[in-house]
């Protein structure tokens, strides 16, 4: 089985992950997209609580249920660890050594990528297909992508998916000041976060 890994903080999950899956799905004939909500990212700060842990994953659940060849997987989803991204996929490597691993992210994660904790390690260990985000443009992703073939003999593929504007931070900012978040993720994530209160003054931590 092909497999896409789809990490991410996901605070909230928006449309622009679920593109990303969606096209990494189809254009690269994989079988099913694993969605990762990491529990206590390393370069995230302040570090959070289980509450908000809880309300990430229950938000990740509500955006690909209908959807069956997207998955939930709890394996990053550790309050008290931090991820990292190679472990996890050598983790995922020992747990099925059926599947093959297609790690999805975009621009800014692949830019950054060499400040990752042994970050060599991923390459081995995954196909990684880079969307565009942002400021960058196809020729810098196409000469990043050159760059981590030639220097790490990674394997990475440009996954060609509309650009999408949106980000978790500009999601919560909106949120914070009452503005609705609906079309930027899905209609039961928005009204999750409503019901919730997300991302209010007295949810901050
Ligand atoms: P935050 O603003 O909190 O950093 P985010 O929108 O960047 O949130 P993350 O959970 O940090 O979302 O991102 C998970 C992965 O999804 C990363 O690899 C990131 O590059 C990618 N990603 C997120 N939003 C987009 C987007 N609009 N276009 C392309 N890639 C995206
Ligand atoms: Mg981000």
């Amino acid at each position: 089985m092909k497999i896409g890994i789809m990490g991410g903080t996901f605070d909230p999950i928006h449309i622009g992950h679920l593109l990303l899956g969606q096209f990494a799905y189809e254009d690269f004939g994989l079988d099913e997209i694993w969605y990762l909500p990491n529990g206590n990212p390393p370069h995230k700060q302040p570090k959070e609580g289980k509450e908000a842990l809880m309300h990430r994953i229950e938000m990740v659940r509500l955006a690909i249920q209908d959807k069956p060849y997207f998955k939930l997987c709890l394996h990053e989803a550790k309050e008290t660890e931090h991820s990292y991204t190679y472990k996890t996929l050598r983790e995922l490597n020992q747990l099925y050594p059926d599947c093959e691993f297609y790690f999805i992210l975009g621009a800014d994660s692949l830019f950054e990528i060499e400040n990752w904790k042994y970050f060599r390690e991923i390459f081995p260990s995954c196909t990684i297909l880079a969307a565009m985000r942002d400021d960058k443009n196809v020729e810098e992703m196409l000469k990043q992508i050159s760059y981590l073939e030639e220097h790490y003999g990674a394997k990475v593929e440009l996954l060609r998916a509309p650009l999408l504007e949106i980000s978790s931070t500009a999601i919560r900012s909106r949120a914070f000041r009452n503005l609705s978040v609906y079309y930027l993720v899905p209609d039961t994530v928005a009204e999750y976060i409503q019901k919730n209160m997300l991302y209010q003054e007295s949810q901050l931590p």
